[in-house]
């Protein structure tokens, strides 16, 4: 099975699609997560990204349309992918058909997490990640069971840099004029599941799996 996630930022892409592909035996490819692994190892692109991210703004499409081609090719593609975070514009998405087209790859389904935009600001700001694995916590929401340490590996919880007010103000701008058309986008070709994001966050995957499932 092929799946893409949507949502807005801190919609619980990243939050679904962790226990998703635990169901479903499929490979997360996280494009948020692949640019903050660049940065990490510190290179050219990773550091690029970065100028882009703590802004709040997208990295350009050239760069992300080439990474995930590249991402897209290799073996562990073969038994179904969920990708997070990509398309975030219709430049991104139209080029995404034709690498799926070349590669000769269909998308089953398109999940889009609907959450109204006064619960994401709190959701974002109060964000923690795992610095080794990248789960994601919530200091209120999904709280960690010893504070600061990951439930499922131990690593320590850190605040991204772009979880901040300012940052996060622009991303949901961002969101909000470039990567939202995409719904229509992906309605017109028949493939989008419409999840209410707004719920506990057990309901939520109940739903996603139940949509995937049919
Ligand atoms: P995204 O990947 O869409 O940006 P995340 O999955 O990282 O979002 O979730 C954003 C924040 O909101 C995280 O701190 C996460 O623990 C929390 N969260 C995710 N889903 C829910 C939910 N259904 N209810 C409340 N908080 C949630
Ligand atoms: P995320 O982890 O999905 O919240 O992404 C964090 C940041 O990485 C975004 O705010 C962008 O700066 C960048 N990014 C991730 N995916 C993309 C994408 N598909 N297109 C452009 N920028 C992206």
């Amino acid at each position: 099975m092929n799946l893409l996630i949507m949502g807005p930022p801190g919609a619980g892409k990243g939050t679904q699609a962790e226990r998703l592909v635990k169901e479903v035996d499929i490979t997360h490819i996280s494009t948020g997560d692949m640019f903050r692994a660049a940065i990490k190892e510190g290179t050219d692109m990773g550091k690029k990204a970065k100028e882009f991210m703590d802004q709040g703004a997208l990295v350009p499409d050239e760069v992300v349309v080439g990474m995930v081609k590249e991402r897209l090719s290799k073996p562990d593609c073969e038994k179904g992918f969920l990708l997070d975070g990509f398309p975030r514009t219709l430049e991104q998405a139209k080029s995404l058909d034709e690498t799926l087209k070349d590669l000769n790859i269909k998308i089953d389904g398109v999940i889009n997490i609907a959450v109204p935009r006064e619960r994401l600001m709190a959701r974002l700001t109060g964000r923690r990640i795992c610095k080794d694995c990248g789960a994601s916590f919530h200091v209120m929401f999904n709280k960690p069971k010893e504070e600061g340490k990951c439930d499922a590996c131990g690593g320590e919880l850190y605040q991204r840099s772009d979880d901040n007010e300012e940052a996060v103000g622009k991303r949901l701008d961002v969101y909000e004029q470039q990567t939202q058309p995409l719904i229509d986008y992906y309605t017109n070709q028949g493939l989008l599941l419409e999840i209410n994001g707004d719920q506990d966050i057990n309901k939520v995957l109940d739903d996603v799996l139940a949509a995937v499932k049919k």
